[in-house]
């Protein structure tokens, strides 16, 4: 007999996309063969945890039977590739969305295996050898990742990415280009200082025909160069700052035989989501809401699956899931909104709208039970923290600010902790090192305030911290811009200081 191995199932949804069918497969699948709650990830993918062993073929079938998958949501290649689901400015978005599926297409691995694996495929012959034509034999040195934002959001935290895509409007509102950032990501290791989380760097600009050949050079560069011998510093950030920017550019724009033009203006105002409804074009609609940490599933009066499930089954629209683990029900038509209205409300859906503007902007990563990698508690604490956090909060009159707080059970950092105003990563059960000093718009790294602290210090800590910059700050001040006025921390201006 062998043991009830469990797994968890990651698919990916390019630019965070969903049908309303396959929202009723996702949620269906979870019933059938998981544990009956779906986690939507700060990489705009579903998550489908307590699959048993047994259960996994029929489930990938299923995933692939609704046209999704989950090829390379895992693994050394290019993974989910990100996309601001804006609903603001949704014709940009599905400009910019089409061109996040095109890439996601195009870099997605051509094995066949994963076919003759999960879908019983026929398999390949083996004097037959299979062709990877960008990854080659060995793939990638480590994973790598992509995100488009479109300004003033940077909702996918375009600087965590390895390459990343700042969309350029024209003065006719129309889609003109794309900022290249290059170098981003979060991951580092406790204790070492050769890891550390770094910040894309602007090298240029491209035109919207010119992103497929970019980001497949940027990624031939980092499969020939990457660091193969030391996995902990294999991803592109290292490669970089091991060369040097001007090394990158050089060999990019020698692989091309073309050169970047220089970057354009843009202004990024945030980075978190807006919530509730909002108009865009041809009179269809979107309510984005927020869903904590991601976790898709009922509780007491809040039936979150079950009111999102008879959603689907009546939506003509679509779903996305944005880079920060929240929902947006999208493209409604007008003659639909009081339906769908009429469902919110009825299974109370809406309800995060009026949470402390602190939660509106929290997001943890899964952690305990279920990530094999935790250290500590990320997103059944964090819950429980704001609430304590939220006394301090309103007592000092700072219920409606927005301040950015990130929890990850370990330094993987897959809540890109290092982005939070406030953040925390999990060094051992109950106890955390805890950050100050990012930036509100996801363009600066915090860096450490106190290390290996458990829940009273926190408390004790912040509640110093908020009266302070309650009383103290000037006016529009950002709480990460105070804790570096005010000498808490030092400001980190390059990931390679984040450590000092
Ligand atoms: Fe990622 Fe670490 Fe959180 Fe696991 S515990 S989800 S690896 S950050």
């Amino acid at each position: 007999l062998e043991p009830a191995y469990q797994f968890m199932l990651r698919v990916r949804a390019p630019g965070g996309v969903a049908t309303a069918d396959q929202w009723l497969v996702m949620d269906d699948l979870a019933h059938k063969y998981g544990n009956g709650t779906l986690k939507l990830t700060t990489r705009q993918a579903f998550q489908i945890h307590g699959i048993l062993k047994w259960n996994m073929k029929k489930t990938i079938r299923s995933i692939n039977d609704a046209l999704m998958d989950t090829l390379a949501a895992c693994g050394d290649v290019n993974r989910n590739v990100m996309c601001n689901p804006n609903p603001y400015q949704s014709e940009i978005h599905q400009e910019v969305y089409e061109w996040s599926s095109k890439l996601s297409a195009y870099l997605s691995p051509r094995t066949n295996a994963y076919h003759e694996i999960w879908l019983d495929g026929e398999k390949v012959e083996d004097t037959k050898e299979e062709q990877e034509p960008m990854y080659g034999k060995v793939y990638l040195p480590r994973k790598f990742k992509i995100g488009i934002a479109v300004p003033p959001s940077n909702d996918v935290d375009v600087y965590s990415q390895d390459l990343g895509y700042i969309a350029i409007l024209g003065d006719d509102g129309k889609l003109e280009g794309f900022n290249v950032t290059v170098g981003g990501g979060m991951g580092m290791t406790h204790g070492d200082t050769a890891t550390y989380p770094q910040l894309g760097r602007l090298i240029g600009f491209i035109t919207p025909e010119q992103i497929v050949e970019v980001s497949e050079t940027i990624i031939t560069i980092q499969r020939d160069y990457g660091n193969r011998s030391v996995r902990k510093n294999a991803r592109f950030k290292y490669t970089i700052d091991a060369r040097g920017l001007d090394w990158l550019k050089n060999e990019l724009h020698s692989r091309l035989g073309w050169e970047l033009a220089p970057a354009k203006d843009f202004h990024f105002d945030h980075n978190g989501d807006r919530y509730g409804w909002v108009k865009g074009v041809n009179d269809k609609w979107h309510l984005t809401l927020f869903i904590q940490n991601g976790r898709v599933k009922d509780e007491e009066g809040y039936p979150l699956m079950t009111g999102l499930r008879e959603i689907a089954k009546v939506h003509k629209g679509d779903f996305r899931l944005s880079a920060n683990q929240n929902l947006v029900i999208a493209n409604i038509p007008e003659d639909q909104k009081d339906l769908i209205d009429g469902l919110a409300q009825k299974y109370n859906l809406t309800a995060g709208e009026h949470l402390s503007a602190l939660r509106r902007n929290s997001m943890a990563c899964v952690a305990l039970p279920t990530c094999g990698l935790a250290m500590a508690e990320a997103e059944r604490y964090l819950p429980e923290l704001l609430t304590k956090i939220e006394a301090v909060i309103d007592e000092n009159g700072l219920t409606e600010d927005e301040i950015v707080i990130r929890m990850s059970g370990c330094p993987n950092g897959c809540s890109r902790p290092a982005l939070g105003e406030i953040a925390f990563i999990g060094k051992a059960p109950g106890k955390y090192n805890m950050y100050l000093g990012a930036g509100f718009n996801g363009d600066r790294l915090n860096k450490m305030y106190r290390e290996n602290i458990g829940e009273k210090e926190i408390l004790s800590e912040l509640g110093t911290l908020l009266k302070h910059y309650a009383k103290e700050r000037e006016d529009g001040e950002r709480f990460g811009d105070f804790t570096i006025r005010a000498g808490y921390v030092k400001a980190t201006t390059d990931g390679t200081n984040f450590h000092e």
